[in-house]
Order: C-alpha cells, then sequence, then structure tokens
C-alpha cells in the first residue's frame, strides 16, 4: 500500500492520457495510489483499462452531470462496467447548478443521479459525488442531500461514498456525515483558506485526499498540469490546518479510502 491516496483522479483525460508511464512514475516515487474516475462511457472504460494494468490504481464509472447533454445515460451499459473487480466505485455523479441550471435541467441531472445511486446499491459500491452549487449558494447539495437521504433511510450502510471536490460549508458537512459520506479536498485548500473553517470541524474520519488531475494543481504547482503525485501537498496542507503530524493525516486517510472504497 502506498503512503498517499489521491481518490479522484483522471488518467483517463488527456494531457495525462498520453503519458500514463510517466504519471505513473512520478506516482511511484512518491508513494501514491489513485482511483482514476471516468466521467462518461467512454473515460469509464478507458479508467477501467488503466486500473487493470497498475495494483495501486482503481476506477470509477459514471455519467459526470455537466456531460449528459452529449450522452443517454442507459443503466445496463454501465452495470456491466462496474461489475469488473477494479472498479470501486460508481461515479462521478450528481448535480452541477454552477454556470445555471433551469428546472428541466435540473430534473434530467436528479433523474440521471439517481439511476447511479441504484446502481450503487446493487453493486454494493460507493459513490463518487460530483455536486457543484450556484454562486453564493449550496443549492446542489441541498438538492443531493435530500435524495441521499432518503434512499438512505431505506438502504443504509449499503448506500455509501464521497463528496468529491467538496465546497460545501459546516451545514452541509454535517447531513452528508450525517449518512456516513466522506469529503475529499483539492487543490484549492493549498492557496485560499475558504475551506479551512470546514476541514478544522470535520474529524479526520470523514476528510479525503483528491487532486481532480488534471485540474486544480495545488501550491506549488500551480499553472502546471495536475498530476495524481501533488496529492501529497493536498495531505500537507490538511495537516497544517488541523495542526496535526502529516504523517498521522496521511495514515488516517489511507485508512479511510480502505473503509469506503476497500482498495
Ligand atoms: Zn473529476
Amino acid at each position: 500500500m502506498q503512503k498517499y491516496i489521491d481518490i479522484h483522479s483522471h488518467l483517463n483525460l488527456e494531457p495525462l492520457n498520453a503519458d500514463h508511464e510517466g504519471v505513473i512514475a512520478r506516482m511511484v516515487e512518491n508513494n501514491v495510489s489513485t482511483i482514476t474516475i471516468g466521467v462518461d462511457y467512454e473515460t469509464s472504460k478507458q479508467a477501467i483499462k488503466i486500473a487493470n494494468k497498475y495494483d495501486f490504481v482503481w476506477a470509477g464509472v459514471g455519467l459526470h452531470p455537466t456531460d449528459n447533454t452529449n450522452e443517454i445515460f442507459n443503466i445496463e451499459k454501465y452495470e456491466i462496467l462496474a461489475q469488473d473487480k477494479k472498479v470501486v466505485c460508481v461515479g462521478e455523479c450528481g448535480l452541477d447548478y454552477f454556470r445555471g441550471a433551469d428546472e428541466n435541467i435540473k430534473e434530467k441531472q436528479k433523474e440521471i443521479f439517481k439511476k447511479h445511486i441504484e446502481l450503487a446499491i446493487k453493486m454494493k459500491k460507493p459513490l463518487m459525488i460530483h455536486a457543484r452549487p450556484s454562486k453564493g449558494s449550496m443549492d446542489a447539495y441541498e438538492d443531493a442531500l435530500d435524495i441521499l437521504e432518503n434512499y438512505k433511510k431505506e438502504h443504509g450502510s449499503i448506500l455509501s461514498g464521497n463528496f468529491h471536490f467538496f465546497v460545501g460549508d459546516i451545514n452541509i458537512a454535517k447531513r452528508a456525515m450525517n449518512i456516513d459520506f466522506t469529503m475529499s479536498f483539492d487543490g484549492p485548500i493549498t492557496f485560499t483558506s475558504d475551506y479551512d473553517e470546514v476541514i478544522r470541524f470535520l474529524p479526520l474520519e470523514y476528510i479525503m485526499s483528491e487532486t481532480d488531475a488534471p485540474f486544480a494543481a495545488p501550491v506549488p504547482y500551480r499553472g502546471k498540469t495536475c498530476e495524481p503525485y501533488m496529492v501529497c501537498e493536498i495531505v500537507k496542507a490538511i495537516a497544517r490546518i488541523k495542526e496535526l503530524p502529516e504523517n498521522e493525516v496521511a495514515e488516517a486517510i489511507i485508512k479511510n479510502a480502505k473503509r469506503v472504497f476497500s482498495v
């Protein structure tokens, strides 16, 4: 097992997809493992292909909420993908209202999100959730949690997961913890203090580290293509914000990832 885990990367997207060997070599050098995440059917298939080449890479399969205009979500096709032993989560899936979403768009996103939830329950695999609210609100989180809380009543501990690239406030974090979902943090925590309060609030057992590579490189790599090995900087930032030893945070996150994703 590696020392660090980046629970949400896209080795299946360019430019990382063109340089697996380089990306993997830098992960090995830095003791980093990763879960690489599909955003549609083709990239989900590619994530599985990559995960099956490397022991310390796993995959997620799903349709990103802003990619659902190019593809009709076919749950049967995703179910076949989700059966692969290296698939450790369903997603990324969820709700994205950031660029403005009218009622029709919201309804469509919710419908596809529910199908992902049902697939995750059926496969007994956790969800990798993308929730991005409109500016100055928590709307996408509130809607996602309303839906999840309902399923939780019926399915209990079979329903689990993580809110990726978490930008929610303490109230949202409390609701997520209440249904036993974890939250993962990215590059921005290394260059803004906007997330310090929620990170200080959250017990370590609910925190995960990720890069969302190739997006959102942390300090000191800003302006470069983000890669999973940079997740060390996320762990460092969490340790600084929580005033804990870095090793303790790294170990706790590995434990969390094992608990939630069985990696
Ligand atoms: Zn992503």
